[in-house]
């Protein structure tokens, strides 16, 4: 028999960037959205389960474009920690993380990295109700070059034979969506950010097989070269797009126009530097160039601001699993974004409706509409006013059930 629910709330704000609804009501039908209604109904059949929210808000359950479930942000040196822990230990670390996420109001979450296949037990786990969390679509482990970025839990590869090999196998055991390590990066002794790893006909190859066999395409890029070999192989979403340099983040102009006009989505996972925005220690930063997270934070918010005002498609991502940056920490990315000039409203777009293209899964997510599934947050106020009601939301619901948030 199915199960109806009726919430009333104080406003709905549906995702897209639309203004609030005031008063607004939506019934639920086992795990689907099955109406969204301008006004509470008059009479109601008593065998709904009916909650009323008058201050609070209704969002759609938010997504975090990029995160690392089975890193721990208690480590300050993801390497060791990764090789410190057998694959049933970084499993049980997914799960609590995903129930943290979930907790956060966050009933999504896009894994781009784990060593071997822990990402995909943790995102079985979850759908299969084994254990409560936010849903997990997974990548698996990396595709890096050999010694190259995030090598210690990602896919090494040595030449074109072995990109496209890796592909293949990664599909075959399952993965969501393919990552790739398109240039090096902070934490990986040896690897130069600026440099890129993989050519934009390498990419290519890459792109061509992951859709054809209708999976999406993530590619870690920092610098302007790596940011390139994206645009040039058609790449869905691009990760970090920093455009550093040796003296920090030079945002370039060209390339910003191409990543709106070729309407790639970008996820600048703020939230590792700004999150860290009061220290020094450039081990946390960009440890190559000596880089802080203080001048770092500082740096990428600007590049925000100005791929926001080109119209790039912009996306929540937080890199959760880097040190500090726990699920709950979502919240800053958010804030984030506000300190670079994206609107209330124009935040929460970008952890939903535009989250749920990036990943391609807006038919079902993202946005409060009549066959959705119900994957639903409630805040205690209006996020308008006050943002930071997004950081203590009062309900979740997940396909339907409801999450009473624990923190
Ligand atoms: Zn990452």
């Amino acid at each position: 028999m199915t199960r109806y629910k009726l919430l009333t709330v104080g406003q709905l704000i549906d995702g897209t960037g639309a203004p609030p609804q005031k008063n607004a009501a939506i019934l639920i039908a086992g795990d689907r959205i099955q109406a969204v209604l301008p006004h509470p109904p008059a009479d109601l059949d008593e065998s709904v389960e009916t909650h009323a929210f008058p201050n609070g808000t209704l969002l759609p359950g938010l997504i975090d474009a990029h995160v690392h479930l089975t890193v721990d942000p208690g480590a300050y040196n993801t390497p060791e920690f990764i090789w410190a822990r057998n694959d049933d230990q970084l499993v049980d670390l997914g799960r609590r993380q995903a129930l943290q996420f979930l907790n956060a109001g966050v009933t999504t979450v896009r894994d781009l990295g784990a060593r071997h296949g822990v990402s995909l037990r943790v995102r079985d786990d979850l759908a299969a109700g084994r254990v409560t969390g936010a849903r997990v679509l997974a990548a698996g482990p990396a595709i890096t070059t050999v010694q190259g970025h995030g090598h210690f839990m990602g896919v090494e590869v040595a030449n074109h034979a072995e990109l496209a090999a890796a592909v293949d196998q990664l599909i075959a055991t399952g993965v969501d969506v393919i990552k790739l390590i398109g240039t090096g990066g902070g934490v990986t002794a040896g690897s130069d950010p600026l440099q890129p790893q993989f050519s934009a006909e390498a990419l290519t190859l890459a792109v061509e097989r992951a859709h054809r066999a209708g999976r999406r395409v993530a590619v870690h890029a920092h610098s302007a070269a790596g940011v390139r070999n994206c645009l040039d192989a058609g790449v869905d979403t691009i990760e970090h797009c920093t455009f550093a340099t040796s003296q920090g983040v030079a945002p370039d102009e060209h390339l910003i126009a191409r990543l709106a006009e070729q309407a790639v989505y970008v996820i600048p996972t703020l939230a590792p530097w700004y999150v860290l925005r009061d220290s020094d220690d450039a081990f946390l930063g960009f440890p190559q160039f000596g880089l802080s997270p203080r001048r770092m934070s500082d740096q990428v918010l600007a590049n925000l601001d100005q791929m926001r005002r080109a119209g790039v498609k912009l996306t929540i991502g937080t890199d959760a699993g880097t040190w500090k940056l726990t699920p709950a920490r979502f919240y800053d990315e958010l804030e984030g974004f506000r300190q670079a000039g994206f609107s209330a409203l124009e935040t929460i777009a970008a952890a939903t409706s535009v989250a749920a293209q990036a990943l391609g899964i807006e038919s079902e997510a993202g946005t409060i509409a009549a066959g959705q599934r119900a994957d639903l947050v409630i805040v205690p106020g209006d996020p308008t006013q006050d943002f930071s009601v997004l950081a203590r939301p009062a309900l979740v619901l997940q396909a339907g059930q409801i999450h009473p948030p624990d923190y």
